[in-house]
């Protein structure tokens, strides 16, 4: 889970729309889960899993995953380890339905082009077959709906831009690290979980775009 060095090619080659089947079914064996390639989380994911876990973003940030910056986007980037994921639990993930949203929705992968949220199957041999079953069943059945999906398309919205921003301007590695080091903490810390996400996200949006704009 979590490879997403062909995510290009995938998202070119196999994507599949909302009603086209999709004849997956998981047989909750766990190999994904202890066998992966690094799961990135965003600030959705880190929310919920510190309301499941009943404590803070920073906390599982600090406790469960590393950040590292992107190559291509320059971004910082928080990921779950790759190889045996830390959320993992003899009886199943430890996150349970507020589990990540690539593990929710794994084998199939989400993307975004030109603008719009797109989605792939990504090929592996576990699980059954279940022909009944439609792209947007498969969501549904994973608790991927409406507000996590709109989340991810301002997401991706948002990280577009500041990637874009970073390769337009020149930057000295200092000037990079300085603006880098400023990111964190707006894209990532300090989520109330006791209040709404969204709005709490939006404002954090807002903020990244005055900064793009101010500096
Ligand atoms: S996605 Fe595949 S490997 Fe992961 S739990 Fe389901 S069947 Fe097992
Ligand atoms: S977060 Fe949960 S579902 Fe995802 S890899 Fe870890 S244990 Fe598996």
């Amino acid at each position: 889970m979590g490879n997403m060095d062909n995510k290009a090619e995938l998202l070119h080659n196999n994507q599949v729309g909302k009603e086209d089947i999709y004849d997956f079914k998981c047989k909750k064996c766990g190999k994904c889960c202890y066998n992966h390639t690094g799961i990135i989380l965003t600030p959705y994911d880190l929310f919920w899993a510190a309301v499941k876990l009943n404590t803070s973003t920073e906390d599982i940030v600090s406790k469960y995953c590393y950040r590292y910056i992107g190559d291509q986007s320059k971004l910082p980037i928080v990921s779950v380890k790759a190889g045996s994921c830390p959320f993992h639990t003899p009886t199943g993930c430890m996150l349970g339905e507020m589990k990540p949203t690539i593990c929710r929705m794994y084998p199939l992968g989400r993307g975004y082009v030109d603008g719009k949220i797109v989605y792939f199957n990504q090929p592996v041999t576990c699980g059954d077959r279940n022909p009944a079953q439609t792209v947007d069943d498969w969501l549904k059945l994973n608790d991927v709906f409406e507000e996590n999906e709109r989340f991810s398309k301002a997401w991706y919205d948002l990280i577009s831009k500041i990637t874009l921003f970073v390769h337009e301007r020149n930057f000295t590695p200092r000037e990079l690290e300085a603006f880098q080091g400023t990111l964190i903490p707006i894209l990532y810390m300090c989520y109330d979980t006791r209040a709404y996400f969204w709005s709490q996200f939006l404002d954090r949006k807002e903020c990244i775009e005055r900064i793009l704009k101010e500096i």
